[in-house]
């Protein structure tokens, strides 16, 4: 029996049994005007599906109605776990809270805005049908995205695949199909500064890929403000790779060499013409200059050892505060 069939093989996994078959894993964050619409569009996209279906929501701490709102919802039929968050934990770690209770053979994590889009669902499980363990859906235009947006998170992917230790796939977010192994796996993964598209890389397994047209927000606005970007986008890059670190023994050695050379024709010239008292330009410069570089460097040291006490602390990556199920629930 291949590995494929085997989703189909066991009476509780064939989609029509008491476990789930599919995880829709879906955080959300003041999003109260999204959750209808997107029900609504997954209903329709999942209806050809014929399996079952569970919506596991992450309420991270929002501040409008958006648990009332999931709990409304879950009278009209669908089957849904609520996690309410104790407070604003960040995407990533509520994505890691709604791994850890999800139930399905597979989970896809989605964003509630329907940027993502629920029709390419069906293909996406198709492809894991087939034997893939992963099924990355890839954004076939950014369009939508500002010109800003475009453009730095292309650069940002060209620095992080040329420094990380694992390339992360270009323009694939969060939304993928991951298979109950890779999920099973991922929920052992406790670090702290938690960047998904580094974790779903690093685990590896077979991949496929779907391409999608990312939509514009439905509702809402976007929760990701540039600062957030920004430290987003750093905690990303100091957790996949030790290069920055690395890029300092380099330096150091470049400047080194540098000052060697220089030392010995300063000697020389001192040694042949005598002493030449003038040169507080020069020296001023130069201790700046390394002044500055020695900053910089404790700087990067720095993250690191941030990094390093934020693991040792080792505090959860997420409380959850309480959970709703829908009545549905078997
Ligand atoms: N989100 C979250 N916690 C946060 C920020 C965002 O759970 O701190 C959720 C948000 O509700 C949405 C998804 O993550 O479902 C994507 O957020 P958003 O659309 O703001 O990101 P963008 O599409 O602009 O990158
Ligand atoms: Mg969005």
């Amino acid at each position: 029996m291949t590995d494929a069939d085997s989703h189909t093989a066991t009476p509780t996994s064939d989609g029509h049994g008491p476990e789930p078959y599919l995880s829709i894993v879906v955080p959300v964050y003041n999003e109260q005007a999204a959750i209808r619409p997107f029900l609504q569009e997954m209903e329709t996209a999942l209806d050809k599906l014929d399996a079952r279906v569970e919506y596991v929501f992450i309420d991270d701490g929002s501040t409008d109605a958006t648990v009332l709102e999931v709990q409304a919802c879950m009278s009209d039929g669908p089957q849904i776990q609520l996690l309410v968050l104790s407070r604003n934990f960040g995407k990533d770690a509520a994505l890691a809270a709604g791994l850890a209770h999800a139930r399905g053979r597979a989970a896809i994590p989605i964003d509630v805005d329907l940027q993502d889009s629920p029709a390419v669902i069906p293909e996406m499980v198709q492809k894991w049908r087939d034997g893939a363990k992963i099924v990355n859906a890839r954004r076939a235009d950014r369009t939508t995205d500002s010109w800003f947006k475009r453009v730095s998170a292309q650069l940002y992917y060209k620095l992080f695949n040329a420094v990380a230790d694992h390339p992360i796939p270009e323009n694939v977010g969060d939304f993928r199909l991951i298979d109950r192994q890779v999920i099973d796996i991922l929920n052992t993964m406790s670090e702290k500064a938690r960047f998904n598209k580094d974790l779903f890389s690093w685990v590896g397994f077979d991949s496929a890929e779907v391409t999608f047209e990312r939509q514009p927000r439905h509702h809402g606005s976007t929760k990701w403000s540039f600062w957030k970007l920004w430290n987003f986008g750093l905690d990303g890059l100091f957790g996949a790779s030790t290069a920055p670190l690395r890029l300092w023994s380099y330096l150091g050695f470049c400047f080194a060499m540098a000052s060697f050379i220089y030392a010995g024709y300063v000697l020389a010239r001192t040694m042949i013409f005598g002493v030449d008292t003038p040169g507080y330009a020069s020296t001023i410069v130069i201790i700046l200059f390394f002044g500055g570089l020695n900053m910089l460097s404790v700087g990067i040291l720095g993250e690191y050892v941030g990094r390093i006490y934020r693991e040792v602390r080792d505090r959860p990556l997420y409380i959850v505060q309480r959970t709703h199920h829908s009545d549905k629930e078997v």
